[in-house]
């Protein structure tokens, strides 16, 4: 419980706000969500922090950088979870805990993130942790942190946590594209079918459950986002950014062996 103060100045308990949401979406299908900022992000303090450290061509697209995720009442609940999670991890890792214990969770699905991702080691292993303890609940996620996942979660084995690679991060390279289970984001339906990829709409769940382990996504309906990315997906928009940072480093290295010789 927290203790506030009233108009009157007297103090009272509060509930402690539940740590985990539903969104619309996700609601439908039982699905519970824990979610922090998009990208880069002003903190109350002033100072700035990138909650997606992989991301690349994605942040330009970013939906959760849009719409509602704007409004003051949904950025300060999302800043609030980041710091929470990041300067109070331990307060955070039993809040959490607690929480997944209550029948409500049993057999469910939670989501990790429908914006922001595993930003630090420390913040996905206090998530490995999380889920070993809960083993009554399922934990999904897409991700950019690809190199992270390699290294700490696909070794883990957590038997109740899958995960989707998601295209438009700086570590696409990263993606076996025709064994690892990955996203990508296409202009529209048509676009997914015609690069036989398994089209999510029908349940976000697809993402890990899908025979297939290319999973596609049309683009939401968000206009001047659908106009920026035109016909090209969030994949591919990648690659070029990938080869242009190819050649930059390869002329800097020229710059360099011309200097130096
Ligand atoms: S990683 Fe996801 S949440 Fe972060 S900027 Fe990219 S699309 Fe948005």
């Amino acid at each position: 419980m927290n203790n506030t103060a009233d108009n009157n100045g007297t103090t009272k308990s509060q509930p402690q706000k539940k740590l985990l949401t539903q969104n619309s979406e996700l609601r439908k299908e039982g699905i519970y969500n824990w979610t922090i900022p998009a990208f880069a992000v002003k903190l109350p303090d002033g100072s700035n922090f990138n909650a997606c450290p992989q991301a690349g061509a994605c942040a330009k697209l970013c939906y959760a950088r849009s719409g509602a995720y704007r409004f003051k009442n949904v950025r300060a609940a999302h800043i609030r979870n980041l710091l929470l999670c990041r300067d109070s991890p331990d307060e955070w890792e039993k809040r959490m805990t607690e929480e997944l214990q209550h029948k409500r969770h049993k057999g469910k699905w939670i989501r990790i993130h429908d914006a922001g991702d595993f930003f630090s080691d420390s913040y996905l292993s206090a998530w490995l942790r999380i889920m070993d303890a809960s083993p009554d609940v399922r934990f999904y996620c897409y991700t950019k942190e690809i190199s992270r996942f390699k290294r700490l979660v696909e070794p883990a084995e957590t038997g109740n946590f899958l995960w989707c690679y998601s295209l438009g991060g700086r570590e696409d390279h990263l993606i076996d594209l025709e064994h690892d289970r990955h996203a990508d984001v296409f202009p529209d339906a048509e676009a997914v079918a015609a690069a036989g990829y398994t089209d999510q709409t029908e349940s976000d769940l697809l993402s890990v459950l899908s025979e297939s382990p290319l999973v596609g996504i049309p683009a939401n309906e968000i206009p001047h986002l659908k106009k920026r990315q035109g016909s090209e997906t969030f994949g591919s928009l990648q690659r070029v950014l990938d080869a242009k940072l190819a050649e930059k480093n390869i002329r800097a290295a020229r710059r360099a062996f011309h200097l130096a010789s």
